[in-house]
């Protein structure tokens, strides 16, 4: 299981480039992937999650419904939505209600290169929503209403994990950067919109 990339860290909010190799190198990414995710354990995770800028994510949200897309496009064949919790492995213990579509069509490939697509409705439906907007740097508070929004950004202020160091940070010769674990992340550049206030 590698580090999963913690709310605050500017790896997820960089959209993530194209997959034009396919290669033993995303062969890897999409183990790593998958076995961090299962053993988070989580229903899904996004390449940028592992500080990885490629438009790649694996998916599990039930033994049927599992598997990983390179590259995905989404498409909504209808316009009815749904409500229901959503959480993050980036935003670890909370979950909110966010609106998602309730159909979903993913086009994109495998890791093999070959074309694929995915149809997914309810879970899974929200889980392709929610992993190919980190690809954009897109977060799921991002897409919370107004007043849940606000109140779900004071308990990430609050959260025990909130401002600790993320690894690529902790490893740079610096020692500690703007999210050191002695820099509180709400003292961090305005620049790098921590808490995505300005999305
Ligand atoms: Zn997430």
């Amino acid at each position: 299981m590698l580090p999963i990339r913690l709310f605050g860290d500017p790896v997820l909010r960089t959209p993530a480039e194209p997959v034009t190799v396919f290669d033993r190198e995303l062969h890897r990414l999409v183990a790593d992937l998958t076995e961090t995710m299962v053993d988070a354990p989580g229903a899904g995770l996004a390449a940028p999650q592992l500080g990885v800028g490629l438009r790649v994510f694996t998916y599990r949200v039930s033994d049927e419904e599992q598997g990983h897309l390179v590259n995905p496009v989404l498409h909504f064949p209808d316009g009815e939505m749904q409500d229901g919790p959503e959480g993050c492995l980036s935003i670890p213990g909370l979950s909110w209600d966010c609106r998602r579509h309730e159909h979903v069509v993913a086009h994109g490939q495998n890791m093999y290169g070959d074309p694929i697509s995915i149809e997914g409705t309810s879970r899974l439906a929200r889980c392709i929503q929610h992993e190919t907007d980190h690809l954009d740097g897109v977060l799921f508070v991002d897409r919370l209403d107004p007043e849940t929004r606000r109140a779900a950004m004071a308990e990430i202020r609050n959260a025990d994990w909130a401002g600790l160091s993320t690894p690529m940070i902790k490893a740079s010769p610096h020692g500690g950067g703007p999210y050191g674990p002695n820099v509180p992340m709400r003292n961090a550049p305005a620049e790098n919109d921590p808490f995505g206030l300005r999305r």
